[in-house]
């Protein structure tokens, strides 16, 4: 493990932060952060992070790994990481295309016709079409291949019906990428083809979907008789099984990275601002003792991380011990959270921004926590990620893996 940059790492780092200051205001030192999860996403915020997308873009600082011909800058891994750290410290709008940029861009990069990537990869990459992921449905979650929403041809069409849900951004996303059912004889893995979705399509219905802690980021989506082009699909017919691990494997890197912020350097703030029996919080030795615990885990998920940058440095790819960033850091989120709500006495229990400190950043995360735990994989599903593929012990047993899916059972026996 190296913890330094390179002197090339370290040129990059002073050229990207140059740019950075020209363009962009840094973060107040005594500011405590945002909570992503109850940012609004109004029509202003949007813009404005497309405008920021559009500049970064310009300069050449968008999507840096992606090949230039894509209006990427065909660089490595460790300068796009390199670049998002110095980003981190400046004040800008939320970033909206961790699902297009992380997760679906280079899933047309490897699966898709030249003519797709011509048409929708450099517009993804300057932020001109937000894109969303439609993959969950109310009964295919974790188990994916589940899914019952079902595509049939006619003639250069497909014709779609069935439902999606949680899909982020798919109130304001101009496309969709989307995991359909097109064979229910074939195997359950076996039966599924992948599409690029034009969302303004007619018999789309888009249903926000009123989450506990005011926002809405997330939808209920409708498909009645849609129909997508043949020339929409990504990968073969029956192929969309592969297809959609590419954005899965995408999405364990995006979503993973941002999970293991946890928050604690805010709550050491928290905790000398609050106080208990007449005193500063931190002076209590209950409260010492929770924080220390943070700390120490908070030093394994950084020294976890710093494995992963080391490896990347190297030109190395990170393996599935990837997940043990969110499957631990998730969980200290939230308990960070609780905590956080906990110090604030009576005041915890209310989100009025001129009553809290912090302006209910601790409330609002609270209740927005658990999501993170679920998304991009619940904590369950990456510790069996962990138990197979890391420590190698023997996998899940997986019965319906091998039966058509029209011959799963899917409930009680009708009489
Ligand atoms: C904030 C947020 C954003 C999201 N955004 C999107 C999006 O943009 N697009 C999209 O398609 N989806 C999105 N999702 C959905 C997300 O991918 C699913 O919620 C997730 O995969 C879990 O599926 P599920 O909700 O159906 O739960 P289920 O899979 O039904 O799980 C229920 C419970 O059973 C456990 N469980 C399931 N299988 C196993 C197993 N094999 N072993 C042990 N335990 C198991 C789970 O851990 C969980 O505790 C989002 C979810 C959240 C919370």
């Amino acid at each position: 493990m190296d913890f330094n940059d390179t002197p090339e790492e370290a040129a990059y780092r002073a050229k990207a932060r140059a740019w950075l200051e020209a363009h962009a205001t840094p973060l107040d030192p005594n500011d405590t952060g945002k909570d992503p999860l109850s940012e609004r996403e109004d029509d202003r915020t949007i813009q404005a992070a497309k405008d920021w997308q559009a500049k970064k873009f310009d300069a050449g600082w968008a999507c840096i790994t992606w090949p230039k011909e894509y209006g990427g800058q065909g660089g490595t891994t460790m300068q796009n990481v390199i670049f998002n750290q110095e980003q981190a410290k400046f004040d800008l709008p939320p970033n909206i295309y961790t699902i297009g940029h992380g997760m679906l861009g280079p899933t047309i990069m490897t699966h898709g016709t030249k003519e797709q990537k011509e048409k929708y990869v450099k517009r993804m990459a300057r932020g001109e079409e937000i894109w969303c992921q439609l993959f969950s449905e109310p009964a295919a979650g974790s188990d994916l291949a589940g899914l019952r929403s079902l595509a049939v041809r006619d003639g250069s069409d497909w014709v779609l019906n069935g439902q999606k849900i949680w899909s982020t951004g798919a109130h304001f996303s101009r496309f969709g990428m989307i995991v359909v059912r097109t064979d229910p004889n074939a195997g359950k893995h076996a039966g599924l083809t992948y599409f690029i979705v034009d969302m303004e399509t007619k018999g789309i219905d888009i249903r926000p979907i009123k989450q506990i802690n005011g926002g809405s980021g997330f939808n209920e989506v409708f498909f009645t008789d849609v129909r997508i082009p043949d020339s929409n699909r990504l990968g073969a017919e029956g192929d969309g099984w592969r297809v959609a691990l590419t954005t899965l494997m995408n999405e364990r890197v995006a979503i993973g990275a941002g999970a293991a912020a946890t928050g604690f350097k805010t709550l050491m703030k928290l905790a000398r601002e609050s106080r208990r029996g007449g005193r500063p919080a931190i002076e209590d030795s209950a409260v010492r003792q929770r924080l220390a615990d943070f700390w120490v885990t908070q030093q394994g998920l950084k020294y976890t991380g710093f494995r992963t940058l080391s490896a990347l440095s190297q030109g190395k790819v990170p393996g599935p011990e990837g997940s043990i960033g969110k499957a631990v850091g998730a969980p200290m989120a939230q308990q960070i959270a609780a905590f956080a709500v906990e110090l604030q006495g009576p005041l915890g229990a209310t989100r009025d921004k001129s009553h809290t400190l912090h302006e209910a950043l601790w409330q609002n995360s609270w209740l927005g926590s658990p999501g993170i735990r679920i998304a991009g994989g619940t904590d369950e599903i990456l510790k069996n990620i962990i138990a197979e593929r890391v420590l190698r012990l023997p996998p899940e047993i997986r019965v319906d893996k091998d039966l058509p899916f029209r011959d799963i059972p899917t409930g009680p026996a009708s009489k």
